[in-house]
């Protein structure tokens, strides 16, 4: 399977029985099956945390104009739900499979940093994502609102304790 953002391989890993591909040595972005997201209802929040621990190549760019195609149906398009340059984080989802391809750099570079600053910018991060990026989803749209339930399960699973 290749990444829909800069074409390598994407490797498989494993997290608390959630498994995810994911963009190893470079955009360090990564791809859930739906099948994968379901069970993330009886999984502990921040199970996934290891998942961040993803090696990132510097200067591969995820946020290019080009559409990004579904790693798994290659042909269908990624539908961006949101994304931020500031933190760094992008979320797409195929509207054919409904699997999530999910950039979420700035949360990777965030958990490297030192106690205090790490706990204040986690905070803010997650502030911004789960209150403007995800509550600023179309929820009247019932399909978008079972989306922004899956986004914050998934954002739920890669939180580190504080
Ligand atoms: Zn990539
Ligand atoms: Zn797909």
């Amino acid at each position: 399977m290749k990444c829909p953002s800069c074409e390598n391989e994407l490797t498989q890993r494993k997290a608390s029985g959630i498994q995810a591909n994911i963009c190893q040595n470079s955009c360090g972005g990564f791809w859930f099956h739906i099948s994968q997201i379901r069970k993330l209802e009886h999984v502990k929040p921040g199970a996934g945390y290891d998942l961040l621990t993803v090696e990132i190549a510097d200067g591969v760019k995820t946020y290019r104009d080009s559409v990004h195609p579904c790693p798994q149906c290659k042909t269908t398009l990624l539908y961006r739900h949101f994304f931020s340059r500031k933190y760094d984080t992008e979320v797409n989802q195929c509207a054919k499979c409904s699997g999530f391809w999910i950039d979420a750099g700035g949360l990777a570079k965030i958990v490297q940093l030192k106690n205090k600053e790490k706990k204040m910018r986690l905070e803010e991060y997650f502030t911004v994502i789960m209150d403007e990026k995800i509550s600023g989803m179309n929820l009247a749209s019932p399909d978008l609102a079972e989306s922004a339930k899956m986004i914050t399960q998934i954002f739920k699973f890669l939180k580190p304790e504080l």
